[in-house]
């Protein structure tokens, strides 16, 4: 018997980093402002986390329509229309400036891509994308291929997919609490269960449109 490893505070949020200079008149810009308080000039994006750069709490579980306000609204505020009278440096930084967002906004919204950021953020690698090592999982996982693949009707496969939604609900509940306690290897071995069952249902997705569209 392994003796559990000590809680990582893996949800905790750092504590936001020292102001910059403002690049066109030096003054203070906070890490995360889009725009210099002193001269209105917009600012390059810092490098900072995807949780800080969207003013959202570090953690698993995330109110998406939150998460989805603060990033329409900082969006607003790099539109193009803004910057068309703007320096061409000026534009380049808006538009950098977007780029970061949309990369923070893809990872937080999606379950399984804000898990393995969350690891990543703690030091924690996930495991090899391509090879299931624990024993428990692999099997689940050859099973519900089989079920599926023995799957020739739609009807069979729709209940592939309501079962495989169903799952990948469950084991985003699972690491939910892996996390909220602090467990890194529940929370990295529930991450890696989730981009199986996440795959399935691509799978089986695919497979059922393929069946109707033969049909
Ligand atoms: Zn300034």
């Amino acid at each position: 018997m392994s003796t559990p490893s000590a809680p990582l505070a893996i949800e905790t949020s750092p504590a936001l980093p020292p102001p910059v200079a403002c690049w066109s008149c030096a003054g203070p810009v906070a890490a995360d402002a889009l725009f210099c308080a002193t001269c209105r000039v917009v600012q390059p994006p810092r490098a900072i986390d995807h949780f800080v750069r969207l003013g959202m709490p570090r953690g698993f579980v995330v109110d998406v329509r939150e998460l989805d306000r603060r990033y329409f609204a900082l969006q607003r505020q790099l539109h193009p229309d803004r910057f068309a009278t703007r320096s061409p440096r000026e534009r380049a930084i808006s538009q950098s400036q977007a780029v970061s967002l949309n990369e923070a906004y893809e990872v937080l919204k999606a379950p399984l891509a804000r898990a393995e950021y969350l690891l990543r953020l703690a030091g924690l690698a996930t495991a090899d994308e391509n090879t299931i090592r624990d024993p428990e999982l692999l099997m689940e996982q050859m099973e519900r291929r089989e079920t599926l693949d023995s799957a020739t009707r739609p009807a069979e496969v729709e209940t592939c997919i309501g079962a495989a939604v169903a799952d990948v609900m469950a084991a985003e509940s699972d690491i939910a609490s892996a996390f909220a306690r602090g467990d890194a290897p529940a929370a990295a071995k529930g991450t890696l269960r989730l981009r199986y069952l996440q795959k399935l249902v691509d799978e089986a997705r695919a497979r059922h449109a393929r069946l109707i569209a033969a049909d």
